[in-house]
């Protein structure tokens, strides 16, 4: 069993020799090279990476919902989940991530190599980073629209979708709450976006994956919150979908099918809610005068 010394020992041997890297890309070459097996290696920090983010950024949400405080600024307000239900659904969220994810995991790195992704050190400069999660966002984005819009038609919704809209009122936790065919399905778009981008372009690193699965994480449990805040994105970004988008998606069932941005749901006019509902109404009127008009 390999100790914590030995990884201190190969870090400083790394550092004794590559002056050019940063202490985060040491931390990291030391890390590969103390594994001597870069499947486990990325599959290990896959998986921890995924509970941690997953779990760490799900708990700021179960504390905001046991404070009276934060009642004004739930969107369901009389719908706050009970600690049971927070229990149940992470005890299946967990049961999900060991059972049906982490044997998917260590098909992570091979698949990362086949497509030529890069696992070592240096690290890609900020802005390339930025650039390239800015691109993934849209493409899961419209990924995830065209699959979910699927997963509503009536075979699809009974027999997979159904599990995840278990919550009309869903909370941070509830994000990965779904049937394992939706979360493979709908994982393609936030694993199949780098994959693609790398078979096509051969210039992208594991850790730019990582940031934008990060990214994703919080954007999925933040969209699952039940909250709006008047400091909400998309009170700054007017196309960003956010909780306020999301939770009207599982209060109606019907409409609001994009994950990160709402021009899906507006180009294709499947936005949900009263207000958009009464848009659409006065168009159709609108365009029934019209029509009405020219017959005249
Ligand atoms: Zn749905
Ligand atoms: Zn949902």
């Amino acid at each position: 069993m390999p100790d914590g010394s030995a990884y201190w020992a190969t870090y400083e041997k790394i550092s004794e020799y590559n002056l050019h890297l940063n202490m985060f890309e040491r931390l990291w070459a030391a890390w590969y090279q103390f594994m001597g097996n870069d499947v486990l290696a990325t599959g290990i920090m896959s998986f921890v990476l995924h509970e941690l983010i997953y779990f760490g950024r799900s708990l700021p949400w179960i504390i905001i919902d046991a404070i009276p405080y934060f009642r004004k600024y739930k969107i369901q307000q009389n719908k706050i989940p009970t600690p049971e239900e927070q229990w149940r659904c992470a005890k299946m969220v967990l049961l999900s991530h060991f059972t049906v994810e982490l044997p998917q995991i260590w098909l992570f790195h091979p698949m990362c190599k086949y497509f030529g992704m890069d696992t070592g050190v240096p690290f890609p400069t900020l802005a390339k980073m930025a650039f390239q999660i800015a691109i993934f966002f849209i493409m899961e984005d419209t990924w995830h629209y065209w699959s979910h819009r699927a997963f509503h038609w009536s075979w699809l919704y009974r027999n997979v979708h159904k599990i995840h809209h278990t919550y009309a009122a869903p909370f941070g936790l509830a994000a990965e709450y779904a049937s394992p065919i939706e979360v493979l399905l709908l994982g393609i778009g936030t694993v199949g976006s780098p994959l693609l981008w790398c078979a096509i372009f051969s210039d992208l690193h594991i850790l730019t994956v990582y940031i934008w699965i990060t990214m994703r994480l919080f954007q999925a449990i933040d969209a699952h919150s039940g909250y709006e805040f008047p400091w909400s994105l998309h009170h700054f970004l007017p196309f960003w979908a956010g909780a306020e988008h999301h939770d009207v998606h599982h209060e109606r069932f019907i409409g609001n099918y994009a994950s990160s941005f709402r021009w899906w749901d507006y180009v294709m006019d499947t936005e949900a809610g009263p207000e958009a509902a009464k848009n659409r109404r006065e168009r159709k009127l609108a365009k029934e005068a019209a029509a009405a008009r020219k017959a005249q």
